[in-house]
């Protein structure tokens, strides 16, 4: 752990506590209270709690409740659960953003009379046309003029409930030509005749997440208000609210990271929500939701979704994680914890024709790797059950376990083989009748007959029945839109499978692993005695999904043609939007690309003339929109040290693997410093990709040289290793490895 590098938020806190900024780190979690969280928060929930927790200081937990009319007590506690479970502790009694209304008004009525906020009284359409566009500043309202008396006799009347919904909002006055659209006089507050589930019927106005949340965390005297990569651009009014108020210091900054986004999993509470609501699911904790309640439900552990957290980091780019990393961090917990039993989910009965006894196999519950004890006796005798794939009348090639002709193991017990297959008038096996060999028992077998496999059974009296809910991915599509990505297999439910005494009896554990089946957890809600109920938590192994780069690319139709801003819909303009229908259509970008190309004339404009000068649309487009918009965060345009020409040779090099795109992160950073051309620098340092076999070939001996005991174990069929001697090698090549060449190079030198 110490090895590791501290990410950018940590290096933040510890520069603002070396400078001696704060006396203690506070931070907070603040939700808004409008749906179950989801694995997204539990992102951060482990920053803000995790960071506040190794720095000795607290974390609030915060209802973000400004908006009357989503919220719900139901979903307050849902999140102090979440929070809970996944181990963590907020300090004192949950806050309340209504709990602070009134300090937040009395700080309005401030602004109004500094002269920094007003009234004003356009509608919608007027408020929406005086905003101006990215390129063109906006006009000022025609309302701005009001004196401050008249401001503040009209903002008590707005609180009073004198005005209908609309008809006035209070707006500060900050710059109607600002660069950032956000700080075109922002709305502070807004005439809502709704009723708050805490607030009840006191307030007919309510502040705006950009007026209330800086307020809400000086008020807390939080240090470091951490959020997420969408509300950079809020920045400036956060920054500008605390000045303004000329509060007294420590005051709170915000940092951004970026939003965990997973492939195959919706992630907002809005489509979660309809999920719910549309019975699509059953319910908030539905074992296949990415909710905390549905992990939870499902049987994953709170340390595997903390792990998870830990392994994808904290980054200031926004990037798609693979579920398959959330599928691997609980198998990797459960494989070092759980006992292993035997079911069997799709019955077949075999009778030992020549076994009459009964006896009792004793049989530990963990593997040799597993540090802890506990073993349980296995009844056998004559009748038992194995599983319907575990036995082939004519074999497949390959085909390891019990055939008319090959023997098999049954797992701590005997070799058995078949004699005789009993059907049904349908021609459906319903019995094979067996022998066993008496000299051929697990641990002292002497019979000298060769298996090629175990497989597990239960004896037939003593097994009981279970009912088993198996999962799977609630959506067929990586980046599922809603309803119509549905996986319509995505629950099958085995009610008459079995499982062998001691799991019900004995109960050792919740969570299990059924050998050969997968990992699987009492239901903790449905499970009784008489009907015990198992949820598949996750397979034994990656079941498909290679890793996948660029996952956001590749998939997603061109449907969303709204930008989702904190809440509001800005709809595009008629330019933008031939824009966006010409990047999806033609130029087949996926819609978040293409969206954030579209809405802005400055990145449109770059990536226009990228493309002229090589035309590969979506990859220059992901590094516009990626990269080059980092740096037009802070530069305008003629500031920048690179071309769109610069660029397009960038990606060129790439496509035409020149290159390895680790290597062009690296000359796109000196461009923007030195402002050099890709070329001169790919040159000037060496970075050309090696593809040359002649060259990558003795890197891979060497690699194989240095650990044999991989290169066995590969051979013995993990090949997953394989993924260990690539990276090794590219490693070696210091990133210059063309990776293509590397993979099949060291498949062909491993194969050996
Ligand atoms: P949603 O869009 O799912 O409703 P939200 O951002 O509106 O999410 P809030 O309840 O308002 O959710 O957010 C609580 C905190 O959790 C915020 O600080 C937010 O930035 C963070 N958060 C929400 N979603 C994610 C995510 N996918 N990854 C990381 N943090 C997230
Ligand atoms: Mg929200």
């Amino acid at each position: 752990m110490e090895t590791k590098s501290k990410d950018f938020l940590r290096r933040v806190v510890e520069e603002d506590l070396d400078l001696g900024k704060y006396k203690k780190v506070i931070t907070r979690f603040p939700p808004e209270p409008n749906g179950f969280p989801h694995i997204g928060h539990a992102k951060s929930i482990a920053i803000n709690f995790g960071i506040a927790k190794e720095y000795g200081g607290y974390c609030n937990l915060r209802m973000d409740d400004t908006n009357p009319t989503t919220e719900d007590t139901k979903y307050v506690e849902a999140l102090k659960d979440a929070v809970e479970w996944l181990g963590f502790e907020w300090r004192g009694d949950v806050r309340y953003t209504s709990d602070y209304f009134s300090k937040i008004h009395g700080y309005a009525i401030k602004l109004i009379k500094m002269g920094k906020a007003y009234v004003d009284s356009l509608d919608e359409d007027e408020i929406r046309e005086y905003r101006g566009t990215v390129t063109q500043a906006g006009k000022r309202s025609r309302y701005a003029q009001r004196t401050i008396e008249e401001n503040l006799e009209l903002f008590e009347k707005m609180k009073n409930g004198e005005f209908k919904d609309g008809e006035h909002l209070l707006r500060a006055k900050i710059d109607m030509s600002s660069a950032n659209m956000k700080m075109r006089d922002p709305i502070l507050y807004r005439i809502r005749h709704a009723h708050h589930f805490r607030a009840k019927d006191e307030w007919s106005i309510y502040p705006l997440y950009d007026f209330a949340h800086p307020l809400s965390d000086y008020i807390e005297g939080v240090s470091h208000s951490i959020c997420t990569l969408e509300f950079e651009n809020n920045r400036d009014i956060y920054d500008w609210v605390l000045d303004t108020l000329q509060l007294e210091p420590p005051r709170p900054y915000q940092h951004e990271f970026a939003r965990l986004n997973i492939n195959y999993t919706v992630m907002s509470k809005r489509k979660l929500l309809e999920l719910v609501k549309e019975k699509i699911v059953n319910g908030w904790d539905d074992p296949r939701l990415p909710t905390i309640a549905g992990y939870k439900r499902r049987g994953y552990t709170p340390e595997s979704i903390l792990n998870f957290c830990e392994s994808i980091g904290v980054s200031k780019s926004n990037s798609t994680v693979d579920v398959a990393q959330l599928e691997f961090s609980i198998r990797d917990d459960l494989n070092k914890k759980v006992p292993r039993v035997m079911s069997i989910l799709n019955p077949l009965k075999v009778t030992i024709e020549n076994y009459d006894g009964y006896e009792k196999i004793d049989a530990s519950y963990y593997p040799a790797d597993v540090p802890k004890e506990g073993s349980r006796k296995l009844p056998f005798s004559k009748e038992i059950y194995i599983d319907r794939d575990d036995f082939m009348e004519t074999p497949s090639k390959g085909y390891f376990r019990l055939t008319p002709n090959q023997p098999v193991r049954l797992k701590y017990a005997y070799i058995i083989s078949c004699k005789e297959i009993v059907k049904d008038s349908n021609g459906d096996i319903v019995e094979i009748k067996a022998e066993y060999y008496p000299n051929s028992k697990s641990g002292e077998d002497e019979s000298g007959i060769k298996v090629k496999s175990a497989i597990q059974w239960v004896e037939a009296k003593e097994a009981k029945r279970i009912e088993v809910r198996l999962y799977d991915r609630l959506f067929k599509t990586q980046a599922p839109e809603g309803v119509e990505d549905i996986n319509p297999d995505s629950l099958k439910i085995i009610k008459n499978a079995l499982i062998e005494p001691a799991v019900i009896d004995e109960k050792p554990d919740v969570r299990f692993q059924f050998e050969r089946e997968g990992y699987f957890y009492a239901d903790p809600i449905d499970y009784t005695d008489e009907k015990p109920v198992f949820n598949k938590i996750v397979a034994l192994k990656e079941s498909f999904s290679k890793k996948k780069k660029n996952i956001a690319q590749k998939s997603s139709k061109p449907e969303v043609k709204k930008a989702q801003i904190d809440g509001e819909v800005v709809p595009m303009t008629k330019e933008e939007e031939t824009l966006f229908e010409n990047y999806t259509k033609e130029l087949k970008l996926n819609s978040e690309v293409a969206n954030t190309l579209a809405r802005d004339k400055k990145l449109s404009s770059f990536y226009q003339e990228a493309l002229e000068s090589f035309n590969s649309p979506v990859n220059i487009a992901n590094i516009v929109t990626n990269d080059v918009a980092r740096e037009l965060k802070t530069k305008e345009i003629d500031d920048l040290r690179f071309s769109p020409k610069d660029v397009a040779q960038l990606v060129k090099m790439v496509d035409e693997e020149l290159i390895s795109n680790k290597i062009a992160k690296q000359v796109f950073e000196e461009m923007g410093q030195s402002g050099k051309e890709p070329k001169a620098i790919v040159e000037a340092k060496g970075l050309v990709q090696i593809s040359d076999p002649k060259i990558i070939r003795p890197i891979i001996d060497e690699v194989i040289a240095k650990n044999p005991e991989n290169v066995e174990k590969f051979r013995a069929g993990n090949k997953k290793l394989l993924g260990f001697f690539v990276g090794q090698v590219l490693k070696a090549t210091k990133g210059k490895g063309n990776p293509k060449v590397v993979n099949a190079l060291v498949g062909e030198s491993l194969r050996g």
